[in-house]
C-alpha cells in the first residue's frame, strides 16, 4: 500500500539503507546465527548509516533532525531481513540513547554519545531484574550515595547487548519503595564491582549476546546519575514509547518478509497438479496477510506523523506494540503452514521469523502490560 506520507527524501533514505543490508547482511543472515555471533565490524558499517542518529545533535555524532518515517523505514527494513538477532544486538544501543542524550551530564554525553553512534562501543539498557520485568516499580537493584560515589548493588537480567556493550543505562532504586524511588545511572563496563555472564541459549535471536549484569559494591562518580534522583521511572516510560513504536515497524518487516517469501515459495511449489499459489486456500492466507500488513503499516504511520507533530501517543504505541505483535504471530504461523515441511528445516526465514516472533511480545513490554497500559491510557 502506498504510503501517503512518503516523500522523495525519505524514499532516497529508505533505498539506501535497504541497498546496504541487501549486500552486507542478507547473504549472511543464517551462518551468522547458526554461529551464535556476527563480526564485531557490523556494529560500525550498520552506525554508518546513521540510522540511530535520530534527534540526537550533530555535536555529538546525531543527525540534528529526527523524522518518525525514516526511523520507521531502518527498523521495517531491519525487520525483513529476518536478521532478529544482529539487529537486536547492534540496536540495543538505540534504546540506551534516548535518556543519555535527555539526561546524562554533558562530560558524559561528549564521552559516549559518539563513540556509541559510530559503532566503535555498544551500549545497553538494563531494566529488568531476575525478580522480574513487567513490574517495573518494584525493581531491586540498589543505589546507596556515599559521599561522592554512588554504590551499585544487585543484579539485571535479559540484557540485549549485555555482553559487548562498554555503556550501560542502569535503573536502580534510590528512594522509597514503588516508581516514586527509581533512579537512572551511566555505568561503563570497566568499573571495579560490574561483573556479566552470558545467557546462551534462546528460543531465537541466537546472534545476539545477551547478559546479566551483576553490581557487587559497584561504585560509580556520584554524577554519573542521570536527570534528577527519584525521578528515573518517568523517563524509563518515556523512552519505551520510542522502543515500542520501532519493534511495531520492525515486525512489519517480519511480517513483509514472510508474506514475500510465500508469495515467492507458492508460485514455485506445485501440489495437486497446479501451483500452491493457484489454491484458493493459499490465496486466501495471501489476502489475510496482506490486510494485516497494510493494517500494521497504515496504523505506523498514523503515529508517526502524531509525533512529528509533536505528540506523544502512548495508547496508541501501546495498541501498535501488542497488535502488531499478535499479527506477525499469525502471519509468521501461516508463512509456516504454506512452506509445509520445507518451512521446518532450518536456514530460511521464515522458520526464523516463526521462532522469533515471542519475543516481539514479551521483550520492551509484553502484550499483557501493553493491554493494560492501553486501557489505563484510555482513561478506563
Ligand atoms: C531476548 C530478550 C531480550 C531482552 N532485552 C532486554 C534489555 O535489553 N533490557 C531490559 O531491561 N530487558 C530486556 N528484556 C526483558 C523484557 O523486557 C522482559 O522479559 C519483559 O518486560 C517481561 O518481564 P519478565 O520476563 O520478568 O516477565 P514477568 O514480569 O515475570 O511476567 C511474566 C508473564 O506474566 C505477565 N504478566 C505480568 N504482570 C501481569 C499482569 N499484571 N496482568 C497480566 N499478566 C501479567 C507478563 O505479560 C508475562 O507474560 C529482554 C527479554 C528477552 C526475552
Amino acid at each position: 500500500m502506498r504510503n501517503p506520507f512518503d516523500t522523495e527524501e525519505r524514499k532516497t533514505f529508505r533505498e539506501m539503507v535497504s541497498k546496504f543490508l541487501e549486500a552486507e547482511i542478507w547473504p549472511y543472515v543464517d551462518e551468522w546465527d547458526e554461529a551464535g555471533e556476527y563480526p564485531h565490524e557490523i556494529n560500525e558499517k550498520v552506525c554508518e548509516l546513521g540510522v540511530f542518529g535520530f534527534g540526537i545533535d550533530e555535536k555529538y555524532g546525531g543527525l540534528g533532525f529526527d523524522d518518525q518515517f525514516m526511523r520507521k523505514d531502518v527498523s521495517v527494513e531491519m525487520g525483513r531481513t529476518s536478521a532478529g538477532g544482529l539487529f537486536a544486538s547492534v540496536g540495543s544501543r538505540n534504546i540506551m540513547l534516548g535518556p543519555l542524550t535527555e539526561l546524562a551530564n554533558e562530560k558524559i554525553k561528549l564521552k559516549a554519545l559518539p563513540a556509541l553512534m559510530s559503532g566503535k562501543k555498544g551500549g545497553s539498557l538494563g531494566i529488568t531484574e531476575p525478580g522480574g520485568g513487567s513490574d517495573v516499580a518494584r525493581m531491586k537493584t540498589t543505589a546507596r550515595k556515599d559521599g561522592n560515589e554512588w554504590v551499585l548493588n544487585g543484579s539485571k537480567t535479559f540484557i540485549t547487548g549485555g555482553m559487548q556493550a562498554s555503556y550501560f543505562v542502569i535503573g536502580a532504586r534510590t528512594g522509597k519503595e514503588g516508581l516514586g524511588g527509581i533512579s537512572l545511572f551511566f555505568v561503563e563496563a570497566d568499573t571495579p564491582g560490574f561483573t556479566r555472564s552470558s545467557i546462551d541459549k534462546k528460543m531465537g535471536w541466537w546472534s545476539s549476546d545477551t547478559a546479566t549484569l551483576y553490581f557487587d559494591n559497584c561504585r560509580i562518580p556520584a554524577d554519573n546519575l542521570m536527570g534528577e534522583e527519584n525521578k528515573g521511572f518517568l523517563a524509563i516510560m518515556n523512552n519505551f514509547n520510542y522502543e515500542r513504536y520501532m519493534m511495531g515497524a520492525q515486525m512489519l518487516g517480519m511480517a513483509k518478509r514472510c508474506f514475500e517469501e510465500c508469495v515467492q515459495y507458492s508460485q514455485e511449489r506445485q501440489t495437486f497438479g497446479k501451483n500452491l499459489i493457484e489454491h484458493q486456500v493459499i490465496r486466501h492466507k495471501l489476502a489475510d496477510m496482506s490486510a494485516k500488513i497494510d493494517a500494521m503499516d497504515a496504523y505506523l504511520n498514523q503515529v508517526a506523523q502524531l509525533m512529528n507533530d509533536g505528540e506523544m501517543p502512548v495508547a496508541e504505541i501501546s495498541k501498535i506494540k501488542f497488535y502488531c505483535s499478535e499479527c506477525i504471530e499469525s502471519i509468521a504461523s501461516e508463512a509456516m503452514q504454506i512452506f509445509g515441511g520445507a518451512g521446518y528445516l532450518r536456514g530460511n526465514a521464515v522458520e526464523r521469523i516463526y521462532r522469533e516472533v515471542k519475543v516481539m511480545a514479551i521483550g520492551g513490554g509484553s502484550k499483557e502490560i501493553m493491554k493494560d497500559l492501553t486501557v489505563k491510557q484510555l482513561g478506563l
